[in-house]
């Protein structure tokens, strides 16, 4: 029997075919004509090659109008948008990290929807500088002298390194020599800033004289990093800050340290207090702080080098100062984060309320919706179960690492939905989609990172998935 390849590919629906559907006219509308042309350019050239490869035995129109119009559904929904937390992660980077507080919102919605003081002086109704209205904040919060703002953490480091240390030496431990998040690598940050690191000490210890010792007449920068999410346990040492600090001032360094997470005050709930404050960094003596500001801050993406104001006033006449610049909209944020933060309302900033909770409260609050839950699943007359069970909070970000926090968590139990991953599934498909963890080898709702409020939305959520047969 011949293939008859013809005949096969007669079964492919044509554009004018796909475009007289009578769904189409509303996705024109999304999308314009011409992406819906596109889109449908797109799939009936995949079942053309999957004919002529061999992939696909058989195809029939329909199935591929059922593609095409799943795609171009996809393709005009909102692509960043909001979710609903349900992992216990509070610093979760794939998620945003941290949600900003609504009043901050409000703040950041006039700068941008009209024009602002960003670059502007109106005490002079002259060229102002965008790191003004951030500077003095944080040197009140951290007892810094000086501040400048750059785009995140890792420009922070580069324009640090790039500023002090370009065709210098730049001496770190071995013990710190990490990669954070998959794509900042010191070394490699190093490189790029044309600065030569020199490495000492070991992987699980280093020692003031490995330090002494390497300094030479290029050093230029003595530079500590915070392990984030890297944990030696045991047998291990490395230089404290005022060591390492005094060293600096005897041999005409500089001391930087990468913090990471930037805490600015202590977290009320005792429970995360391995960490030092940036306040406690610069008073034992290091010259320059970094930190993000969308950690243990919980304000936006934002870098800041907080530290002494002769190298931050250097530091912000550097050309990468002009690439690494932060926008209008994240530094209005950052300033009503940094206003809260010095009215003592830092416990009103949501990453930070989070991170404080204390599980008994969030026991209560786990009760409550299972109750929901339950109701909602015996109304339907589903088999099935919500429990509240104890879990693992995590902070995120790769700040304290070795730190779980206890929370609950509301497991639910449906085996006629499937299992564990399928209802996962389900739960990422509803409008706001929800993020579950799993515990306990059924999905499960951390109430923890649940923002107040959405309760309302995750029983939306639930019933959605309940709908589903
Ligand atoms: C998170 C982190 C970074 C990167 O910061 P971003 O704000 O993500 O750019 C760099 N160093 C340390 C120690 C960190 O924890």
């Amino acid at each position: 029997m011949t293939f008859d390849f013809n005949a096969f590919m007669r079964q492919i629906p044509s554009m004018s075919d796909l475009l007289n559907l009578p769904w189409v006219p509303p996705m024109e509308e999304l999308l314009g004509r011409s992406a819906v042309k596109s889109v449908f350019a797109e799939v009936i050239g995949e079942f053309r090659e999957m004919i002529r490869t061999g992939k696909i035995s058989s195809v029939d129109g329909e199935s591929i109008v059922r593609e095409a119009r799943a795609r171009l559904a996809q393709r005009s929904t909102l692509s960043l948008r909001r979710v609903l937390n349900g992992t216990g992660v509070v610093v979760h980077t794939n998620l945003g990290r941290s949600p900003l507080p609504l009043e901050v919102m409000r703040q950041v919605e006039e700068v941008a929807a009209g024009y602002s003081t960003l670059e502007f002086s109106l005490d002079e109704g002259v060229r102002g500088h965008r790191n003004q209205h951030v500077e003095w904040l944080l040197c009140q919060l951290t007892g810094a002298d000086g501040a400048v703002v750059v785009n995140n953490n890792a420009a922070a480091v580069l324009l640090c390194l790039a500023g002090l240390a370009s065709g210098r030496e730049v001496i770190v431990s071995r013990g710190e020599l990490v990669e954070i998040g998959g794509s900042f690598r010191i070394p490699e940050i190093l490189s790029f800033a044309g600065a030569k690191m020199v490495e000492v000490g070991t992987t699980n210890r280093t020692h003031l004289s490995d330090y002494e010792s390497a300094i030479s007449d290029s050093t230029a920068v003595l530079l500590k990093v915070h392990p984030s999410n890297f944990r030696i346990e045991g047998f291990h040492c490395s230089v404290d800050r005022q060591q390492l600090a005094q060293l600096a001032v005897a041999r005409g360094l500089t001391l930087v340290e990468d913090l990471g997470s930037g805490l600015l005050e202590p977290l009320d709930n005792g429970m995360l207090t391995s960490e030092p404050t940036v306040k406690e960094c610069l008073s034992q003596g290091v010259d320059l702080v970094t930190f993000s500001g969308d950690k243990l801050l919980g304000g936006p993406q934002i870098g800041v080098i907080a530290g002494r104001r002769q190298l931050t006033d250097r530091l912000k006449r550097h050309p990468l100062m002009r690439a690494f610049r932060v926008d209008k909209m994240t530094l209005a944020a950052f300033e009503g984060i940094l206003r809260m933060m010095l009215q003592g309302r830092g416990d009103q900033i949501p990453a930070r309320a989070m991170l404080s909770e204390r599980p008994e409260k969030i026991k209560k609050r786990a009760q409550k919706i299972a109750a929901a839950c339950r109701r909602r699943i015996r109304e339907r007359s589903i088999p099935g179960d919500a429990r509240v069970i104890p879990v693992e909070d995590a902070v995120g970000g790769g700040a304290f690492p070795a730190v779980p926090l206890n929370g609950y968590g509301v497991a639910l139990d449906l085996p006629s939905l499937g299992g564990a991953s399928r209802v996962q599934r389900l739960f990422r498909k509803t409008v706001p989609p929800v993020v579950l963890g799993v515990d306990e080898g059924m999905p499960c709702l951390h109430v923890r990172t649940l923002l107040s409020g959405e309760e309302m939305l995750f029983m939306k959520a639930l019933d959605h998935v309940l709908g589903v047969r």
